[in-house]
């Protein structure tokens, strides 16, 4: 049994203020269970305050980014090693805006998915499809290459710890969301694709999330579907409300 995981990548929004008051009051109203794991992604400014915010809650708390090496000349980057000094969990890598916005690509992927697992760190890899390469038919190629790129030297008992996004570009933050059984199919390649560079085990403990205009009302039925393991929600984990209605479907 795979533990749904709901992450909520709150992207370049939110006022230290309010981003307090989301945690605060979040916590307080989770649902206790051992079945999913609530988890958001703050900017990185904000991880050290919400990381004592929520100590004593379900709440996880990951980074959005990471350079990937320890220390260096990289101005205004945060590195692997300064994540796992705070105990952050989680660090989404190679998000479609790093990906369009900030020249990430699969081998700089690869480089921070090695480097948060040699710090304990547990990636949330994102990948996904271009409008274009979906109307070539491309969509399954592309995913997997992503997967097989980003994948390069990590071990198979790290790759079971990891976490798989798949989100298809088009569908983020644009209200249109893949249907839950074409995100069902891509998310089975995805399995396949770790089965095939590893074995059945790791494939059947990956847990992979569907990421693109994911909100309370579309979750349950992309969650009914057998390779859809958790939700990357962007817009919709920004609302308290909406993020607690989604942990409780999960
Ligand atoms: P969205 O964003 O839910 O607003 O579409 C998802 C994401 O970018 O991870």
């Amino acid at each position: 049994m795979r533990k749904r995981i709901i992450a909520g990548n709150w992207k370049m929004y939110k006022t230290m203020d309010e981003a307090k008051s989301f945690v605060t009051e979040v916590k307080g109203r989770l649902p206790e269970s051992d079945q999913v794991q609530a988890v958001i992604c703050p900017p990185s400014l904000y991880l050290s305050e919400l990381t004592s915010l929520s100590e004593d809650s379900m709440l996880g708390i990951g980074a959005q980014t990471m350079h990937d090496t320890d220390e260096g000349a990289f101005t205004g980057e945060v590195s692997p090693k300064m994540l796992a000094e705070l105990h952050i969990p989680f660090v989404i890598l190679g998000h479609s805006e790093r990906r369009q916005y900030f020249n990430e690509t699969d081998e700089t992927v690869n480089k921070k998915v090695l480097a948060a697992f040699s710090h304990e760190l547990t990636p949330i890899v994102c990948v996904g499809e271009s409008l274009k390469q979906r109307e070539e038919g491309k969509t399954v190629e592309t995913v997997a290459m992503q997967v097989k790129k980003a994948f390069e030297g990590v071990q198979a008992e790290q790759a079971k710890r990891a976490i798989i996004a798949y989100e298809p570009v088009w569908a983020i933050g644009t209200g249109k969301t893949a249907t839950a059984n074409d995100a069902n199919d891509v998310c089975k390649e995805i399995r396949s694709e770790i089965g095939q560079l590893y074995d059945e085990e790791t494939a059947s403990a990956i847990r992979i999330q569907y990421g693109g205009s994911v909100k309370p009302s579309n979750l349950a039925e992309l969650l009914s579907m057998d390779d859809i393991d958790g939700a990357l929600v962007g817009g919709a984990s920004l609302d308290a409300d909406s993020f607690v209605e989604m942990i409780e479907v999960a």
